[in-house]
């Protein structure tokens, strides 16, 4: 019998664009002799549009509408053996979906409620890594009110630093929102930036060098592998929406430009930040590799990492020898195994 997939895309978050592009790999390479697909693009608005307003957005780009309670539309996943949440960022990758989904008995792809709540969060991320050994670069929580309330507070705390240091919103993705901040006089505009995409913002060190950016990808529930490790490289100041999206500003590299006790390093990290974490299904763990002093640091947990054929992820699982549509196959069997 084949299994029923509703593959849900867009969502809410700024990552909406990256997501529908992520959906027209997977839709075009779930094997249709095993599984009957069914898209559903969700509206910025947080509509789940009808069939012909998904294919419009799919093929189009453009997914217009708003109303429509999420949860009435729960009901149109019952019948479906499991979903394939294909959301980046608040509102898909952040445990909401998950929750949505764990209630109404649906078995889905990628973490569940727990594993994507903490990951999507950088300072929950940050304190649960911590916790286990991982080494990370320095950092500070500011809230919102604080900020409104105490600026000077929040200023002396990113200060404590050291410039340049980043501003992120702690839960958001696709480098949005993000400044580096060389001088005191733009951290300003970098917490008004960050506070005005979430409550809380993380303040990070930044590395002693610019660093090299690793990457590698996990796969599995409870026992779980890991990819080889991949780099970007780029000119522009860090990683940023542009360079992350305009074709041809980064480049990829399989296998990463590092020594191999290194690289193992980096495998047996993300490996070891996976289970911390509870993640399940998949995940992209990325890292800062020091050159000049070898030093190692995890920067993040991608619980929903970008899905296009070019995107690392997959690249990483294809240089292992398990194609892109194999790939999704096994994060479909992944969801329906026992665990
Ligand atoms: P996102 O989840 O949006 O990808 P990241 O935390 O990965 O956010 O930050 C995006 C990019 O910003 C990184 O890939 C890197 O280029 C740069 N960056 C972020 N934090 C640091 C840091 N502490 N030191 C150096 N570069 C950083
Ligand atoms: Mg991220
Ligand atoms: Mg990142």
């Amino acid at each position: 019998m084949k299994k029923r997939i509703l593959l849900l895309a867009g969502g809410q978050s700024g990552e909406h664009e990256v997501s529908l592009m992520s959906a027209r790999s997977v839709l075009a390479a779930l094997p249709r002799d095993q599984f009957d697909v069914t898209p559903v693009v969700i509206s910025k608005q947080g509509r789940w549009l009808p069939p012909t307003g998904t294919q419009k957005a799919l093929e189009t780009g453009e997914a217009p509408g708003g109303g429509d309670l999420v949860l009435h539309r729960v009901a149109s996943a019952e019948g479906y053996d499991a979903v394939f949440p294909l959301l980046h960022g608040p509102m898909g990758e952040d445990g909401t979906i998950q929750g949505l989904l764990t209630l109404a008995g649906i078995p889905f792809v990628g973490s569940g409620v727990l594993g994507s709540a903490v990951s999507m969060d950088k300072v929950m991320t940050k304190q649960v890594l911590a916790s286990a050994g991982i080494a990370q670069v320095e950092w500070r929580l500011a809230l919102r009110r604080e900020w409104r309330s105490q600026p000077e507070v929040v200023t002396a705390r990113a200060t404590e630093l050291g410039f340049p240091l980043f501003v992120k919103p702690a839960n958001l993705g696709s480098s949005v929102g993000i400044s580096k901040v060389s001088h005191t006089d733009d951290l300003q505009a970098a917490l008004d930036l960050a506070f005005s995409l979430d409550r809380r913002v993380i303040l990070e060190a930044m590395t002693s060098h610019k660093p090299r950016e690793v990457e590698v990808g996990i796969l599995g529930n409870d026992a779980p592998v890991a990819s080889p490790v991949g780099e970007l490289s780029f000119d522009s100041e860090f990683y940023d929406y542009e360079t992350k999206y305009t074709e041809g500003r980064a480049q990829m590299h399989i296998p990463a430009r590092m020594p191999r006790d290194m690289s193992e390093r980096v495998r047996e990290m993300a490996l070891q930040a996976f289970r911390a974490l509870d993640c399940a299904g998949l995940a992209r763990v990325d890292f800062f590799y020091v050159e000049e002093t070898g030093e190692l640091f995890l920067n993040e947990v991608n619980t929903m990492p970008g899905f296009t054929t070019t995107s690392m992820y997959p690249k990483l699982f294809e240089a292992a020898g398990i194609g892109y549509s194999e790939l999704v196959t096994r994060l479909v069997t992944l969801a329906l195994e026992e665990r």
